[in-house]
């Protein structure tokens, strides 16, 4: 197995973007209060600042920092490039996010050359034609390829950045050693609640779970994790590489600037939420069969409110009119910081069809039901003009087309990227 880890991924592109920046503390992310850091580079990982941290507090441990906004759409160019070139070794490859994959290597395990040269050879060719660093790790299992490639990458200490070996083989002798040593956070799944319950009971390392009676770790993290951390404490992991794997769900969500106070101004935005979903759904050719809207609050909790559908959807008229119905029971009792919507339970749309009824009892159902129903219509009915605005748009470019509600004085790009406030809003209060 391979495991092939793009460093520092979003800020490396930012930096191909801009030469300028080399060298320089550099973060991706939102530049506002309420901004997080997606992705450092390793100048700006010696100051302590790391993904996930808040933009404010990386400010503070740099004051040279510098915050690029996301540029989602160069990010998901250079992964297709990316995987093309993982996918040169073997179809056997399972993309994990935009910068990392497994590839399954065993089906060429007799020819020439051995796995260790190609995954050198991969690492060349990625710092060759995209200009990217990388690091590999090759093993026997998924659980050690993973863990090998993390090994491989650059540190960072008090002294500077060591570069690491960019490719590692876990060797049995190295297996052996880290099921010894590693912390149980470095296992699959293990997140820091499931840490820190296990630690309660003194199981802080790999090698405490092994030997532990089955039934006692399923009572901590349940049956179906507890089986897999075992085989992981025994060094198995039975997982296959799952290739041509479908993103589970198309999603859009955005953390404003300034809380929302009103339905009408969320109901505004689901909109532009609809619009960016559908035409993910139709770039992706599938349709979704579940549509969920996340609420977070001020104070930082969330409602979701999901609805199944009994047909494909990818009609953004449809998608909006679900997801109102699916607002309209979310209670208003704060203001409202981020807004998402998700399509989920995707299927392919070559043989989905909507069979039309012909007649629809909307007088008798509720308003989610009549929302269903209309989008269920849409759906229908809508076809050809969707393939007209998808042809267009594919021949004269996205921002060609748009609705008149969504265009703003950035144009429609600029408010329908998707992934754009991903990590918070750009500027304060754009609205001042
Ligand atoms: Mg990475």
């Amino acid at each position: 197995m391979l495991h092939v880890d793009l460093d520092a991924f979003f800020a490396s592109v930012e930096l191909i973007d801009d030469p300028s920046l080399r060298g320089r503390p550099v973060v991706v992310g939102g530049g506002s209060a309420r901004g997080v850091v997606a992705s450092a580079t390793y100048e700006a990982r010696r100051f302590g600042v790391h993904s996930g941290m808040a933009t404010a507090l990386a400010r503070r441990a740099c004051p040279d920092l510098v915050v690029v906004p996301g540029h989602f759409d160069r990010y998901e160019e250079f992964s297709r490039r990316f995987r093309a070139l993982v996918l040169d070794l073997t179809p056997l490859v399972e993309p994990l996010g935009l910068d990392e994959a497994f590839a399954d290597l065993r089906g060429r395990r007799r020819l020439a050359p051995g796995p260790l040269e190609l995954a050198r050879g991969l690492r060349q060719r990625i710092s060759d034609e995209l200009h990217l660093d990388s690091a590999v790790g090759v093993a026997r299992t998924k659980l050690f390829a993973k863990l090998g490639s993390k090994r491989a990458k650059p540190r960072v200490g008090s002294r500077g950045i060591s570069p690491g070996p960019g490719v590692l083989w876990v060797s049995p002798q190295l297996e052996a050693e880290w099921l010894e040593t590693l912390p149980v956070d470095a296992l699959w799944g293990v997140g820091p609640a499931t840490a820190a319950k296990l630690g309660r009971l003194g199981l802080r390392h790999v090698r405490d779970l092994r030997g532990l009676e089955p039934h006692v770790l399923a009572t901590l993290v349940g049956p179906a994790m507890a089986g897999q951390l075992a085989a992981y404490a025994r060094g198995e992991d039975p997982r296959e590489v799952v290739a041509d794997r479908v993103a589970k769900s198309v999603g859009h969500d955005e953390t404003f600037a300034v809380s929302r106070q009103t339905r009408a101004e969320l109901s505004a935005d689901l909109r532009a939420h609809a619009e960016v979903v559908a035409t993910a759904l139709r770039e992706r050719g599938v349709v979704a069969h579940t549509v969920t809207v996340v609420v977070r609050y001020d104070d930082r909790t969330s409602v979701s409110r999901s609805q199944t559908l009994d047909f494909g959807i990818d009609d953004a008229g449809g998608l909006r009119q679900v997801a109102r119905a699916l607002l309209a029971s979310v209670p208003l009792s704060q203001a409202v910081r981020l807004l998402g919507l998700y399509a989920g339970s995707l299927r392919p749309r070559a043989g989905a069809q909507v069979q039309l009824r012909l007649e629809v009892d909307v007088a008798g159902g509720d308003a989610l039901s009549a929302a269903a129903a209309n989008s269920r219509q849409h759906q229908g009915d809508r076809a050809a003009l969707r393939d007209a605005v998808d042809e267009i748009r594919r021949r004269f470019g996205r921002t060609a087309l748009g609705t008149a509600a969504d265009l703003g004085v950035e144009g429609i790009e600029a408010r329908r990227q998707r992934g754009r406030t991903a990590f918070g809003p750009d500027q304060e209060s754009p609205e001042h």
